[in-house]
Order: structure tokens, then sequence, then C-alpha cells
């Protein structure tokens, strides 16, 4: 390390997609329009994002954040056009890394700390004594409207729970549907922050397979995995019957501590969904 561009991990993602990870678990993705591009999520801003990104794409860039944690949004100060769902737009019209909750306040010290620890490096011009997610002015996305890219318009789908303005884009013609935190395989699906709302969650879920079943995506996209396509996307039946049997009372869970605190942790497919411990 050395330069930005080898902070980043660049991929292709369709024709008119890019996915870009940040320390190797913190997904972001850029799609290219003929008159705008859109980015969604801006990583955890250790890196010049937008210098990376403005040279991928010619048009102008629009930043949508699928949900204002700290992961999400590290990078957009960077950029002058940030759009947030209207249930995350702070009242200052700030988005703050204590936007949501103060829960988040101290993960850039602590990732920093586990990436050294881990024997990770930095661009030469990251400080990590002063690394911090800076502020960034948003505006509300028209979620009705969705965003026209000029040759085509991306779809915006409330997917609350995981947190409260949660967000999913879907690039109909690309069949590439944008998750954000909507799942998380091998690790935990979180819905133990203080904002989180299980049945809201299940509710999204919910869109997000009948969305599937309607054939409009066929990929999907999120932001702490490989994106999901074809026989692969059955995780979402898997989690949806076991989130229905949770609701139930019918799911068996273990307490475990978290950094947050205890949480139930539920054992779905190859998910820990974990929960506050009152549900
Ligand atoms: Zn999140």
């Amino acid at each position: 390390m050395n330069r930005t561009d080898d902070w980043y991990e660049v991929t292709r993602l369709g024709e008119r997609g890019y996915s870009i990870d940040e320390a190797e678990k913190y997904g972001s993705f850029l799609i290219a329009g003929d008159e705008r591009s859109v980015l969604v999520d801006a990583g955890i801003g250790v890196g010049d994002l937008r210098g990376l990104v403005t040279g991928l794409v010619d048009t102008p860039i629009t930043v949508v954040l699928t949900h204002t944690h700290w992961d999400h949004i590290g990078a957009a100060a960077q950029f002058d056009d940030v759009l947030v769902s209207p249930r995350e737009l702070p009242a200052d019209g700030r988005v703050a890394i204590d936007s949501l909750s103060e829960e988040f306040v101290d993960r850039p010290a602590t990732f920093v700390d586990r990436w050294l620890a881990d024997g990770g490096t930095f661009p030469d011009e990251f400080e990590p004594e002063t690394y911090a997610v800076d502020p960034a002015p948003a505006s509300a996305v028209p979620m009705a409207d969705g965003i026209d890219l000029g040759d085509r318009t991306l779809d915006v789908y409330p997917l609350p729970g995981h947190s409260p303005g949660h967000l999913g884009l879907l690039d109909r013609e690309a069949g590439v549907f944008y998750g954000g935190d909507i799942v998380h395989i091998d690790r935990g699906v979180y819905l133990m922050f203080e904002d989180c709302d299980f049945d809201e969650y299940v509710q999204s879920v919910a869109e997000l397979l009948d969305l599937r079943d309607a054939g409009a995506f066929d990929t999907l996209a999120t932001s702490h995995n490989e994106a999901l396509s074809g026989d692969d996307l059955s995780i979402l039946d898997t989690l949806y019957g076991g989130l229905r049997e949770i609701a139930d009372g019918e799911r068996d869970y273990s307490v475990v501590e978290t950094d947050w605190g205890e949480a139930r942790s539920y054992r779905i497919g190859d998910s820990d969904v974990l929960t506050k411990t009152t549900l």
C-alpha cells in the first residue's frame, strides 16, 4: 500500500456496474448511466473513493445511501450530491455517524485497531490517528420517481428493519437489485440495534421475494457478500421461512454477547440472525 487504487478492489458487475470492496468486507457499487451514474453507499471512508469512481465513469455521480450506518456513509462527504431515505435524513440535513444513535461512534477506531492487529496496511495519505467519518450534506431520495440515469431509471424500494430508512435500488434493465444490508451470509443479520424493527424487516424480505418471483431481478448485490444469482437466491426463501418461525416463537435461540451488548442469535441457513433480547 501505497495508493488509494490499491485500497479498493474493483470488479465488474454486469455490463454497467462495478462492485467496489474496501477492507475485504465493506462494499459499494457504481452504476453507470448515460447522463448520471449512481454510487450505492460510500464505504468506510478510508480512501479517495471520489477519485476512484470519477475515473470509472464520465457522467455526474449521485450517491444513494442504502442507510446511514457508519460503514455505508464513510466517504459520502467527498461527494456533492448525496441522497438518503427521508426516514434517515436528519433535521439539519447532514448525515453523520451518530445520526441514528450513538451505537456506532466508536466503530472507526475499533476498525483501525482490528485492521492493524490483523497486519493490514492503509493508503499512504490516510492518517489513522485522525480518522473520522465526516458528516455529509444530503437530500431526500425521490422514493416514488426513482433516479433517472438518462438511458434508464433506477427504482427505489423502502426495505426498513435493519434500519428505519433502509432502501434498495433496482436496475431493472440489468436485472440487478442493490440490497444494502438486507442479507448477510456467513455473518450476522443485525437486527439488534436500537432503531431496528424485526417486523418491518420480515416485511422487507417478503417484498424482496415478491420482486424476485416476479422476475424483476436475477442478481442480488449486497454490501457485505458476493453478489447472489440463480439458485443461490433461494437463501431468501430459507431466510423468510426462518423469520416467520421466529415471529411465531417456534425457533430456538441462544443469547450471545456482541460489540453492542447481548442479543438473541437464531441460526437460519448460513446466517445468524441477531435480534434484541426482547422481541
Ligand atoms: Zn447496516
